[in-house]
């Protein structure tokens, strides 16, 4: 699964050996050519990063293509999205391109076509023409339409164009192979009418170009060199290169290659279209969703994405990769490049009673000690009243537990050592109050008391503190591959999302939009996009470690 020594993988091959050949002229230029019907999510990452990384590594360039030749399903808003979504991923096109600006284009070549006599207009049903196409096993039979002359096609056709007919009135359809025994190239549909109005061409047009009518073609009037698609179209390529050949256009070639699957999610637009419009998320760039919007928000980073798409490969066979891999990219990332803080969500009050209650002190921890110089240090705060975590005190602690009890002793991070002689619990029982003494010549990186304890807690001075929402999200599905399932919002794990309060320590009022925080022992965290200046919100990226399997195993 992971590609590790850095073999080339098979469309490098084959690029290589074009280059070697002087195929295409020594050129590569490919093209993303995404529907603008949805969202960008983390399978298109990985064509992205193919595509766009092919161009990067043979000098070459990149195409946008959006391929907008579903007037119903598109939207101006999305093709915004995915511009911003392709550059934040750290990807520049080289054009970009619309399929409908081709429509004349296209137009035109439908009527070659008929002229050739491998066109024709069906007034048959849908019903009608999947009928008459037959089975794998049996050839299908022409529908009455297939013997019309050229003129009157091209009289047929033009009247299509003209607004003459209602949806599904007629098609056109290349005149192929009723017998073949790959379907797609049994007399496929090449234009259908709909009567709707394009993000684009507004009303010009009433009859639009089919996937397969407009695909190869725009990647031949762009002269892409390498056009690479998911293995679904593989049974498509005899129609991409008949439709070249018989234009007799610019020869592109397809390659397929194995789409991204990821546990624990769904990864097509249409699904998670629903899950917008059904509310199981707030939007499309809820951090809980695969798209890259969502991961954004929820604190991933445009290198983690890249890394992770590397690491995955390019196969040519479909298979179904752990989301502990994305998480472990993100966390690996963010150990080098997170500022450290120190928060508080389940909060207990550790007094410290051998300073004066108008104690306060300024202390000081590095940004990030993972590089040298740390990045510089913040200031935190310290006074006699501190929170601490309630499960950093035990009343009657087990002999390894290294942090609080009565007379067991804890480094507070960033601070002193402190030991703890007492507690007070409130009318419920339950421990409100944890009481220590502090060492006074234990402070960290100047400590002079010779003392040694194994553990060190995170903590937050009372008077200092300020409070602020945190959001803990959990993976969306319960089943490992809900896609499989008929209804996959069955499988919507309803705690995907827990909300609680938190104390952090003040530097982080200051906290920057898409930088990423380590909470020390809690996990990554950054600012979610809905956070204002008096009511912050961090959402947590990803926990330290992958507990996510341990708890699967304890059930
Ligand atoms: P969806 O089913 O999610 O709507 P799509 O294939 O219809 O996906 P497009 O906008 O047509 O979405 O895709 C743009 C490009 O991204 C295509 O070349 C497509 O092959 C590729 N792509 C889409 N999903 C994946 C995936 N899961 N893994 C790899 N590539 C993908
Ligand atoms: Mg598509």
């Amino acid at each position: 699964m992971i590609n590790e020594e850095k073999s080339l993988n098979f469309i490098e091959e084959i690029i290589e050996a074009d280059l070697r050949n002087g195929t295409h002229d020594g050129r590569v230029l490919t093209r993303f050519p995404p529907e603008p019907n949805g969202y960008l999510h983390i399978g298109h990452a990985k064509s992205i990063c193919l595509n766009f990384g092919l161009g990067q590594k043979y000098n070459g360039q990149t195409n946008l293509r959006f391929d907008d030749t579903n007037p119903v399903t598109e939207d101006t808003e999305y093709v915004e999205s995915i511009k911003n979504d392709i550059q934040w991923l750290g990807f520049n096109w080289a054009q970009e391109l619309y399929t409908s600006d081709y429509f004349d284009t296209l137009y035109q070549y439908a009527i070659d076509l008929i002229k050739k006599d491998l066109a024709y207009v069906d007034d048959s049903t849908a019903e009608e023409i999947a009928a008459a196409k037959g089975t794998p096993t049996e050839p299908g039979v022409p529908t009455p339409n297939r013997s019309r002359s050229i003129e009157e096609n091209l009289v047929l056709f033009q009247e299509m164009k003209d607004g003459k007919y209602q949806d599904g009135e007629k098609v056109l359809r290349a005149k192929i192979d009723l017998a073949n025994p790959n379907m797609h190239l049994r007399d496929p549909l090449l234009y259908r009418i709909k009567h709707a109005h394009h993000h684009r061409t507004g009303n010009k047009w009433c009859i639009y170009p089919m996937y397969d009518f407009a695909h190869g073609q725009s990647d031949s009037i762009e002269k892409i060199t390498h056009s690479i698609c998911t293995l679904e179209f593989i049974p498509h390529r005899a129609l991409y290169d008949w439709c070249i050949e018989k234009l007799e256009i610019y020869p592109s070639k397809q390659y397929e290659f194995a789409r991204l699957n990821m546990t624990y999610t769904v990864m097509s637009k249409r699904k998670l279209l629903q899950l917008v419009n059904d509310k199981f998320v707030e939007s499309w760039d809820d951090p809980r969703m695969p798209t890259i919007s969502g991961l954004r928000r929820r604190g991933y980073t445009p290198a983690s994405i890249r890394t992770f798409c590397d690491k995955i490969g390019v196969a040519k066979r479909e298979n179904m990769i752990d989301v502990s891999l994305l998480e472990f990219c993100i966390r690996e990332d963010l150990n080098k490049t997170a500022w450290r803080r120190m928060a508080v969500l389940d909060p207990i009050k550790l007094v410290i009673t051998n300073l004066p209650s108008d104690h306060i002190e300024e202390l000081h921890g590095e940004n990030n000690p993972e590089v040298e110089g740390g990045e510089g240090s913040r200031m935190i705060p310290f006074s006699n009243e501190l929170w601490i975590e309630r499960d950093d005190f035990m009343e009657d602690a087990p002999k390894k537990f290294f942090r609080l009890g009565p007379g067991l002793s804890v480094r507070l991070k960033n601070a002193y050592i402190v030991t703890c002689h007492d507690f007070v619990k409130d009318a419920n029982g339950q421990v409100a109050e944890v009481h220590c003494t502090y060492v006074p010549n234990s402070k960290s990186g100047e400590d002079t008391s010779g003392m040694k304890v194994k553990g060190t807690i995170h903590w937050v001075s009372v008077p200092h503190a300020k409070e602020t929402e945190i959001r803990l999200y959990d993976r969306l599905f319960n089943d490992e591959n809900p896609a499989a399932s008929e209804n996959f919002k069955e499988s919507i794990n309803p705690d995907s999302l827990k909300i609680s309060k938190a104390f952090i320590e003040p530097d982080l009022l200051n906290a920057i939009p898409g930088k990423g925080y380590q909470f020390i022992r809690l996990g990554y965290f950054t600012l979610d996009t809905s956070s204002k200046p008096d009511h912050l919100v961090f959402n947590r990226t990803v926990g330290l470690k992958d507990s996510w399997a341990k708890e699967v195993k304890k059930g």
